[in-house]
């Protein structure tokens, strides 16, 4: 098969898999954006994705990520930092994207902002950490609206939302229960607050279904859309 026609079968795969879960859930597949997990993907596989319809990447390691960028210079893709964040690293995020997942600090928002090089505001997603796994970052969920109302009030950036990565659990309600927690937090700091987010990034390979049912709006698939990881 050519990478070309593997790219229109993944696309397709994953495409109705999305479908599938919006029509059980009653809700419309406009509404979930998939973000293609390139990481550890070449650049000669992944632009046959885009050139095939993928529109946002979502990557984890900035010095491979800027590789790749600068191997494909032109690609009609949205570029989003999925990776874990180092204050240090903030002014090359900045540069090099306009959608940042995994904000866990206020810090970071603010240096986000004040080395945002343009003039549209970066997009921003707090990080919840249900299971408070020291592996991962991101804020408790008690943490998060505090956390949104200051991110809220800084200039260059732009709050749009949670992301999240739940350990896996055995039972899908389980699962489901989550997720969901993450969405009734969505619209109680909103309303808290009086902020509008819209996003929630959650869902992966393993319980994409769970997560468009539970409202997620950004599916971030590696494995089951581009195959294993070299
Ligand atoms: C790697 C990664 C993904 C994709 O994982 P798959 O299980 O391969 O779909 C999604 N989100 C984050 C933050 C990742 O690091």
């Amino acid at each position: 098969m050519s990478i070309s026609d593997y790219a229109v079968e993944r696309l397709t795969h994953i495409q109705s898999k999305i479908n599938a879960a919006c029509l059980t859930a009653g809700r419309k597949p406009e509404d979930v954006t998939l973000i293609g997990a390139s990481k550890k993907q070449p650049a000669n596989l992944i632009q046959k994705f885009v050139d095939h319809g993928l529109r946002n990447l979502g990557e984890n390691y900035l010095q491979e990520a800027i590789g790749k960028q600068n191997e494909m210079p032109k690609l009609a893709a949205h570029w989003h930092f999925i990776g874990q964040i180092q204050s240090n690293k903030t002014k090359t995020i900045a540069q090099h994207f306009n959608w940042v997942h995994g904000v866990d600090r206020l810090k970071i928002a603010q240096r986000l902002g004040k080395q945002n090089p343009r003039t549209t505001p970066i997009n921003i997603l707090v990080q919840l950490n249900p299971d408070s796994e020291l592996t991962k970052g991101g804020v408790t969920l008690e943490q998060a609206p505090q956390l949104c109302d200051e991110i809220a009030q800084l200039e260059g950036v732009s709050l749009q939302g949670f992301m999240m990565i739940p350990k896996a659990r055995e039972l899908a309600t389980e699962q489901a229960a989550v997720f969901a927690q993450a969405k009734t937090l969505l619209e109680t700091t909103n309303q808290r607050f009086g902020l509008a987010m819209k996003h929630l990034s959650m869902g992966m390979s393993g319980d994409l279904t769970t997560a468009i049912q539970e409202g997620s709006t950004m599916v971030r698939i590696g494995t089951d859309l581009f195959g294993p990881r070299t």
